[in-house]
């Protein structure tokens, strides 16, 4: 079954320039990539992201990891697409706790957990069908993927936007 999953390569990831590693252990899967952006994250955008999250003791310190408070402030956000697309990303990023994850997954081999106790595991990806389509409405406007993966509407657009001096 064709599905849409989102992934995020991380803070650290980015900083310890691992995204052409990422993206080459992800072109395994024969996805495809339907959108890919470089995002500045703001605490608004991170605590929505990792909402679920927000009781855990980690959060504070997960939402400061996300923003790229220890590594560079960005983030680089894709969508994939294609058969079974959730659990083949999963599938290679390996599980959350970065020393338990299988070594040769992304996170196995390039993640660490920090002396404050956060996960910094290199990469997101949904975990499921309702997460994936949450996060990337959240991520992605409609325009910014290349095909419509969820309906849309047409809105009268008259806000003032930053346009090419
Ligand atoms: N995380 C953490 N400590 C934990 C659990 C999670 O630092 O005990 C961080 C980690 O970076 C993880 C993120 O919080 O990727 C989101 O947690 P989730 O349980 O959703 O794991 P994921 O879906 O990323 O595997
Ligand atoms: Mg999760």
């Amino acid at each position: 079954m064709d599905q849409q999953t989102l992934v995020l390569i991380k803070p650290d990831g980015l900083k310890k320039s691992l995204t052409g590693n990422v993206l080459t252990r992800l072109s395994e899967t024969k996805l495809e990539i339907i959108g890919a952006r470089m995002v500045r994250v703001t605490r608004e955008l991170a605590e929505e992201h990792y909402k679920e999250l927000k009781d855990k003791p980690f959060f504070e310190e997960l939402i400061k990891y996300i923003m790229g408070e220890y590594h560079k402030k960005k983030v680089m956000a894709l969508v994939y697409w294609g058969d079974n697309a959730i659990d083949k990303v999963r599938e290679i990023c390996g599980t959350t706790n970065p020393e338990e994850a299988d070594s040769v997954s992304i996170r196995g081999a390039y993640g660490r957990i920090t002396t404050a106790g956060v996960y910094e595991n290199v990469i997101h990806a949904s975990a499921n069908d309702s997460d994936a389509e949450r996060e990337i409405k959240l991520w992605f406007t409609p325009e910014e993927i290349i095909f419509d993966i969820y309906p849309t509407k047409e809105e009268e657009k008259c806000a003032v936007r930053r346009v090419w001096a």
